[in-house]
């Protein structure tokens, strides 16, 4: 199976007036169909860079991303718009909900560009709601919700679409920890039904949950390792699991 994300010397210079920032100085990455991956690394290493270019939000100044086996580092904004609608979800730490619009509205949004009629927007965005736990809010505003509804609002309006590859970037930044571990079992249950899940975090008990744990420093991979937290569960010899 080639990988669904397949990144080689990835690079993104922003330009500000007479300054460079080099934010990434050549990733090369490859993620498989239904990894689950953590993104960590200190404060302006990079990491909300790399998933706007993982999410098709933004493109890098040099090298290629393979999605899906297509180039999509050169498209054009409409082009990558419609790869974005298609295969991507993404969640944010502000979560990015419209006040104006009820629970039902916010999510049954992505798929007006899907092109189906408003009562087939509304059953697909109620049942979704309902998978994340907020049948009962489809006419709340945001501003009634707490922080873990409304990141849960975020969630299934980026699930709507069905799309493979869901990118989170410090989904729980914002939000305490009893409330962060309800989100991170939500991000569970959909890698557990097949899809490619890549979040930033900066705690190292949500990227616990992760099957995989890649470090950014300055732009670059600092490591990229399987979480040894699962490989210790998996050995009965070790300290972990010798209760
Ligand atoms: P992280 O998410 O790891 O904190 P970022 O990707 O946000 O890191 O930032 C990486 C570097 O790029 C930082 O030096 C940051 O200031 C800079 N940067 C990020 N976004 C922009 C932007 N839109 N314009 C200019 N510089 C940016
Ligand atoms: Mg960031």
């Amino acid at each position: 199976m080639p990988a669904v994300i397949n990144i080689t010397q990835l690079t993104k210079t922003y330009i500000m007036g007479q300054t460079e920032v080099r934010a990434l100085r050549g990733i090369d990455l490859q993620i498989q169909t239904n990894e689950y991956v953590a993104l960590m690394g200190p404060s302006g290493s990079g990491k909300s860079t790399l998933m706007n270019l993982l999410g098709c939000l933004d493109t890098p100044t040099s090298g290629s991303y393979l999605l899906d086996g297509r180039d999509v580092s050169r498209m054009e904004d409409a082009e990558l718009a419609n790869i974005r609608n298609e295969k991507i979800g993404f969640v944010f730490q502000t979560f990015n909900l419209l006040p104006r619009q009820t629970t039902l509205e916010n999510v049954a949004l992505p798929l007006v560009y899907a092109g189906l009629g408003k009562g087939e927007r509304q059953a697909r965005a109620a049942e979704v709601l309902a998978s994340v736990g907020l049948g009962d809010r489809l006419d709340h505003r945001p501003n009634e919700l707490s922080g873990g509804q409304r990141q849960r609002v975020a969630i299934a309006r980026a699930l709507v679409n069905n799309p493979a590859i869901i990118l989170a970037d410090e989904p729980t930044g914002n939000l305490d920890t009893k409330t962060s571990i309800e989100i991170m079992e939500i991000f569970e249950d959909i890698q557990s039904r097949g899809n490619t899940v890549i979040l930033v975090t900066h705690e190292p008990d949500i990227a616990e949950h992760a099957h995989r744990i890649v470090r950014l420093r300055d732009g670059e991979v600092e490591s990229d390792e399987a979480n040894d937290h699962i490989i210790r569960a998996s050995d009965p010899t070790h300290r972990y699991n010798q209760a």
